[in-house]
């Protein structure tokens, strides 16, 4: 290994190559050559993917891969016509997958406001959290979990359903630093689950706790029954609900529906059927 980590070192030595080539001086342009041994860098890329835990790097680059392969296949599934508020006709209209005010932190149904505009399949998604009078999500010391005011909160269906994929594996991502997001797990969403609830609308939920799920894939569900508890697995800065729905149960191949809300509560607003919501908005289930 150290033989190889000096060889490595040795690839630098391909700038003596342009000296060479600016003085016109063969045997220096041959130092060129020393930048093979810059491949190495690659075996020692190998070596972290295959010692990590969970093959983390291995597993985020697969999807990263999916998700760039899946673009084109979404925009060519949809007919090149992505849904959008004036031309999706919702089968089902739908409530947030919570209990008291949250929240909007991300999304809207405009580019200026979306989740992710150029990622086809979370154009219309949601991240939600709890926050208090001064806008804080938790009190206390902020790299403890336990202090953000939306962990371990129950999570609900957001209509009726069927369970049709759900992943249970991954601790929660210790927060990091003020401004950053980290992901300790393979997979982006986390501990996540998706819910179909007709042929094309499934919802998907992401960042849970693990072993928090109160239902199987397999399992139907009613509106805001609950399925499981708020944390921070995956990819995220702090605790959170990541929440969209999508045509297909694939995430990757499955384009984004911008989401038709119903009795739901949101500041300012009286009008509460087939409704939008885009962030910075306090919302919260009318319970009937
Ligand atoms: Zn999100």
């Amino acid at each position: 290994m150290k033989i190889l980590k000096f060889l490595k070192n040795l690839s630098y030595l391909w700038f003596v190559g342009i000296i060479g080539v600016l003085l016109d001086i063969d045997f220096l342009v041959l130092f060129f050559l020393f930048g093979l041994f810059g491949f190495i860098e690659f075996y020692f890329i190998y070596v972290k993917i295959r010692n990590s835990d969970d093959n983390q790097y291995f597993g985020i680059i697969i999807q990263s891969l999916k998700m760039i392969i899946g673009q084109p296949l979404i925009l060519l599934s949809c007919g090149f016509k992505l849904p959008n508020i004036k031309n999706y006709s919702p089968i089902e209209y739908y409530s947030l997958p919570f209990n008291n005010t949250w929240l909007t932190v991300n999304g809207g149904i405009d580019k200026a406001n979306s989740h992710s505009y150029n990622l086809f399949n979370q154009r219309y998604a949601y991240d939600f959290f709890i926050v208090d009078e001064t806008e804080l999500s938790y009190s206390g010391d902020r790299k403890d979990l336990n202090n953000y005011y939306c962990y371990k909160q129950d999570v609900l269906a957001v209509a009726d359903g069927i369970v049709v994929d759900l992943k249970n594996k991954f601790s929660d991502t210790p927060i990091g630093d003020v401004g950053t997001a980290g992901c300790s797990a393979s997979d982006i969403r986390g501990n996540h689950i998706v819910i179909k609830h007709n042929n094309q609308e499934y919802s998907v939920i992401c960042h849970m706790l693990k072993d928090s799920f109160t239902v199987s894939v397999g399992d139907h569900v009613v509106r805001n029954q609950v399925i499981g508890k708020c944390g921070n697995s995956g990819n995220t800065s702090e605790p959170h609900i990541h929440f969209q729905i999508q045509k297909g149960k694939s995430f990757y191949l499955s384009a984004g529906i911008p989401v038709f809300f119903d009795n739901i509560e949101i500041i300012n607003s009286e009008n509460n059927k087939g409704i939008h919501i885009t962030k910075d908005v306090m919302v919260k289930n009318i319970m009937l």
